[in-house]
């Protein structure tokens, strides 16, 4: 991820501080922020926030009276490791933080902003699949009529995503062809309509001009700009400049997959007061998590993070199915079905190593695999599941035992091994006995019962 060697060197410096049991309190505390400060800025975090995030941690640690100097207090750490993970936090809290709450049964419409090339068009559907899986009825509008091509590739990612879709090939007006979108899609009762608008490679007047038109045309509940995280220092101004004429409410930050520095967008945030709503984390549909600052701050130090997990695991689960297997698990069963259904998703949450930095020790453990060899394994299981019989599938998989020769069938129709079959049934077995085992101790935990 943009940003991972940072978190890597900021994780360092707290670890060194913490395991320092030599050299006094205060010595300590200014080498960490030493090095600390040293890697934000060569990751193009503005200078002016590194200084205020050094000064804060540094009055924090310094004039906390309940701190003991000797390195080994157990106290003393834990309030190093939390100033750090506190002030990194507040570097991207813009306050409010979740995304915007569009009611029901009316219509919301959401405009999207960004030069051309940061990611608009793709992150338009997925926020158009983000609230369409969670029940709202969404149509996208591509009022971008500057680049060729526009229209086409929002008409390709909304047929892939189910998603209703308005657009114009021969309306050269980018204002009318928004007007007449917002209008069709207000008239069948959409409740949320989703703007796209045309970028430029530069910041032009024009561009400016347009956005401000069709806002008015739109008049859109929410602004949204897009931003690619890897653009370095740019980032500052350019979200500036946008924030003057287009005045969004909140930032989609996209790219965070890929190697760049990515501390230019940290500071866009920062001097434009704006949230990050969601972040783009690769090219795909539900390559998308919601931002949460801690999630982030806590990724960005390998600490983990379930929140976005879940989030994602709601996204691309068929709510169905998701629904089916909570309520078997709440009755202590795991069928081969379940088993299945769950693979199906995992598979759907995009690549591996994306999920594995969000479970808690998982992302230094899948360096050690070759993505491609588990996503394969998965591939065969899902083969293996799909030549069992409806009431195989059902079952708790012992049926197997009673029919031997069935397991020779599976593994001819899957083009597997029965030994193949066997893992997969073991594997199974030892979920189900999880799931007795939340059952006995009270079933799942609610929402507000969840890890942080
Ligand atoms: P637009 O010109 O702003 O509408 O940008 P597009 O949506 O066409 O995206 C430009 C390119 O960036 C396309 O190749 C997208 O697939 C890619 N892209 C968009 N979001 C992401 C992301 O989060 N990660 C990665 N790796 N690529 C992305």
């Amino acid at each position: 991820m943009v940003l991972a060697d940072l978190g890597k060197r900021i994780n360092n410096a707290v670890t060194n501080a913490i395991s320092n049991e030599q050299t006094d309190y205060e010595t300590t505390v200014q080498s960490m922020l030493k090095e600390i400060a040293t890697a934000l800025l060569e990751n193009d975090v503005n200078i002016r926030l590194v200084s205020r995030l050094r000064e804060n941690i540094k009055n924090t640690l310094l004039s906390n009276a309940n701190v003991n100097a000797k390195f080994t207090n157990a106290q003393t750490k834990k309030l190093i490791q939390k100033t750090v993970f506190d002030e990194l936090c507040n570097l991207v809290d813009c306050e409010v933080t979740s995304p915007f709450q569009p009611k029901k049964r009316q219509s919301n419409v959401i405009m999207f902003v960004g030069l051309q090339g940061s990611g608009k068009t793709t992150s338009c559907t997925k926020l158009a699949v983000y609230y369409s899986k969670r029940g709202y009825k969404v149509g996208l509008v591509c009022a971008d009529t500057f680049r060729a091509g526009a229209f086409d590739q929002l008409k390709q990612n909304a047929i892939k995503a189910k998603i209703p879709f308005y657009g114009s090939y021969t309306e050269p007006n980018p204002v009318k062809v928004a007007k007449d979108g917002v209008d069709k899609f207000k008239k069948e009762k959409f409740e949320i309509i989703i703007v796209d608008t045309s970028g430029r490679h530069q910041q032009e007047d024009s561009l400016f001009q347009e956005m401000v038109e069709i806002s008015q045309a739109v008049k859109p509940k929410q602004t949204i700009m897009v931003l690619d995280a890897s653009i370095g220092q740019a980032a500052e101004h350019q979200s500036k400049a946008f924030k003057e004429s287009a005045d969004f409410g909140s930032i989609i930050l996209t790219k965070m997959d890929g190697h760049a520095r990515g501390g230019g967008a940290i500071s866009a945030v920062a001097s434009t007061n704006t949230p990050i709503i969601f972040i783009g984390t690769g090219e795909h549909i539900h390559d998308f998590e919601k931002f949460s600052p801690k999630s982030f701050v806590s990724k960005l130090l390998g600490i983990g993070d379930i929140e976005s997990l879940m989030e994602r695991f709601q996204t691309v689960s068929d709510q169905d199915d998701a629904k089916n297997t909570l309520e078997n698990i709440q009755q202590g069963k795991f069928t081969l079905l379940d088993f299945k259904n769950q693979m199906q998703t995992i598979m759907k949450m995009g690549p591996l190593s994306n999920i594995a930095n969000m479970i808690p020790g998982m992302g230094n453990m899948l360096n050690q695999f070759s993505e491609e060899e588990t996503s394969k394994k998965m591939k065969t299981m899902v083969y293996i599941f799909d030549s069992m019989t409806k009431k195989e599938l059902e079952s708790d998989g012992r049926i197997f035992i009673d029919e031997p020769s069935r397991l020779v069938r599976v593994a001819k129709g899957s083009g597997t091994t029965v030994f193949d079959i066997e893992m997969l049934l073991m594997q199974q077995q030892m979920m189900a006995r999880m799931a007795q085992t939340t059952k006995q101790m009270g079933g799942l935990p609610t929402k507000g019962g969840m890890p942080p």
